[in-house]
């Protein structure tokens, strides 16, 4: 199956990141091709006021109803702070082997934490969490690699020491789930 990669803002998100995301995944998932498509609007009965954050699941019910064939994988990304039940905050979400998932730049701005913005950790972070939760679209499962994108983030410390790149082992059943015949450049 030919797989394609469809990046769908969802509110909005800066052309500048869906432009470098596009870049980065081009090169990770080559020879894949990667979109981007219009923006689609924020699901109103995501937000939790209690929490005052967005349930992820709402997210991924408005990508499924724009999915139109089964190759897609369509990757949503928004700048609200997500949550899930059981979970505090989440970086991002995917239906494992499924065609929709979603990541949060939320809490991936330095400024979060309190430090002074720089586009090259956004968007080195944002590529990270965005290669993660295609690769649970692809049915991969976490990695005990620290180093490996797979590897779980529960921090933002994990996701800083943690490579854009899948480990060995988990870029094996990427080639095998996409294509067989692909050159892996971004080793
Ligand atoms: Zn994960
Ligand atoms: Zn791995």
């Amino acid at each position: 199956m030919e797989f394609h990669i469809v990046l769908v803002p969802i509110g909005e998100i800066e052309k500048k990141l869906l432009e470098k995301l596009q870049a980065e995944l081009g090169l990770i998932f080559y020879p894949l091709q990667v979109t981007i498509s219009e923006a689609i609007q924020i699901p109103k009965q995501a937000y939790n006021s209690e929490r005052q954050q967005y349930h992820s699941q709402a997210f991924l019910n408005a990508l499924i109803k724009r999915v139109n064939a089964k190759s897609s994988k369509f990757l949503g990304i928004t700048s609200l702070d997500l949550f899930t039940n059981g979970l505090n905050f989440i970086f991002g979400q995917a239906i494992i082997d499924g065609n929709v998932c979603i990541i949060s730049t939320h809490r991936l701005r330095p400024g979060f934490y309190g430090q002074p913005y720089d586009e090259k950790i956004f968007v080195e972070r944002s590529t990270k969490e965005a290669v993660h939760e295609l690769g649970h679209s692809f049915a991969l499962k976490h990695c005990s690699n620290p180093h490996c994108v797979m590897y779980f983030s529960n921090h933002i410390l994990d996701t800083d020491r943690k490579s854009k790149n899948f480990c060995e082992k988990c870029l094996s059943q990427i080639i095998k789930k996409t294509n067989p015949y692909r050159e892996p450049i971004n080793k």
